[in-house]
Order: structure tokens, then sequence, then C-alpha cells
């Protein structure tokens, strides 16, 4: 298999994936798709059509005439931008049994790969190095303890001025995690050829130059 330019970067919830992404795109100059958007965008237009994913005829009608479209870091569902609209509690919470259903899977992994096939992309979610693009370059699989990343998010939060408390982000983050690494179609797992990153101690600039140098050494 002839490797593909593209850096996937895949980890569980909350680790910082998406801003490292980003970072590193931009560093290299090149472009960033969150993965995770997209599985947020089909909770979002199920849940606002009141389509159930046991309504099979339905889902498939629907699967088939949804627009999804990354613009920048915008995200678009049918022209309309929902970028803040998948972000509520509500739809990270829905997500979970959207992303696990195989048929909704296969249809956005197709869109993936079409997108990132020329590569000159970094691409974040859970099975970009095993599922979607195991042809990548550069493997990378983010870690950070539960109590570091729950941590993060209670003072990002925080500073948003939520009051939500400690224990609910973390026992929300642990939920996600154990339904993401447990589920049949392509569970949450480091792909064997990825190298782990433990970013518990480590700063998002830390992360960055880390994963820009470990990339400019593995080059396809
Ligand atoms: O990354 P983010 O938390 O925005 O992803 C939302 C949800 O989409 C995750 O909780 C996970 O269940 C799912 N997901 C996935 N595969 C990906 C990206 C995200 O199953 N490649």
């Amino acid at each position: 298999m002839s490797k593909l330019a593209l850096i996937a970067l895949d980890g569980p919830s909350g680790v910082g994936k998406s801003t490292t992404a980003k970072a590193v795109a931009q560093a290299l100059g090149w472009s960033y798709l969150d993965t995770g958007a997209m599985y947020r965008a089909v909770a979002l237009a199920l849940h606002r059509e009141g389509l159930a994913l046991t309504d099979r005829p339905a889902l498939e009608t629907r699967l088939a005439s949804l627009k999804l479209e990354q613009r920048e870091t915008r995200i678009f569902l049918d022209g309309e931008d929902v970028s803040e609209a998948i972000r509520t509690p509500e739809v990270t919470r829905l997500v979970t049994p959207v992303s696990a259903d195989a048929r909704v899977r296969e249809v956005l992994v197709e869109q993936q790969r079409r997108i990132g096939a020329r590569g000159g992309w970094v691409v974040d979610g859970r099975d970009i190095g095993t599922v979607v693009f195991p042809q990548a370059c550069c493997k990378l699989f983010l870690t950070a303890t539960a109590e570091a990343r729950a941590r993060r998010r209670f003072l990002e939060l925080q500073a948003k001025g939520s009051s939500l408390p400690f224990e609910e982000i973390l026992a929300d983050q642990n939920r996600r995690d154990h339904a993401d690494s447990t589920r049949a179609v392509a569970p949450l797992r480091k792909a064997d050829d990825a190298v782990e990153v433990d970013s518990s101690e480590l700063t998002l600039a830390q992360v960055v130059e880390w994963i820009v140098k470990h990339h400019r050494e593995h080059q396809a």
C-alpha cells in the first residue's frame, strides 16, 4: 500500500485533537478535517427531523440527500452553517448512537476518503488511522488521563461562565470513551503503527511542535 501524505490524529474525547489538528495543519500549510463535526451534523439533522435510526428506509433516503461541507473550520449542513448548533450538550449526547450506526459510518467514511484522497490533510477522529486512512503516512494517537482531559474541559467551560461540576464533565467523558471504544463498528483504538502522544503534562504548543517535527522526519 503506498503511503498518503496525510496526518491521522485519533484519540478519546476532550484530549484536544481538533485544536491540535488545526494548529498542525496551519504549521504545515495543510487543510484540516474535523470528522467528529460530520457525525455531529448527522445527529443534529436526524434529531431536528425526528428521524430514528431504526427507521431504516427513511434513514437511507436522508443519508442519500445529506449535504455536508466544511469551509475553513465551519461546518455546513445542507447549506446552513451549523458550527455552533452541533456543539450543544444535547447533540453531544445524541451523537454517540448515531456514530455507532454502521450505515452512517459507511456514508461518512466514503465522504472523508474522497476529501482526503489527494493528501495534504490533517484529519482528526476516532478511526482515521485504523479505518478511514490506514495508508496515512503519519498516524498519531493523542491521549491524556481522564482527569487531565476533564480538568481542561472544566476550566474551559468555567472561563465561558458555565458552572457545570467537574464530576459531571468527567462522568460524561467516561460515558463517551466507553461507548466509542466498545462499539462494534470502528471502535476507538490506536492503530498498530500509530505513535502515542501523552499530552497530560504538555502544553498545546509542545504537542504541536512535537507532531510537526515527527511528521517532517517521517514524511511520505
Ligand atoms: O470529536 P467529537 O467529540 O466532536 O466527535 C463527536 C462524536 O463522533 C464522538 O463522540 C464519537 O462518538 C464520534 N466520532 C466517531 N468517529 C470519528 C469522529 C467522531 O465515531 N472519526
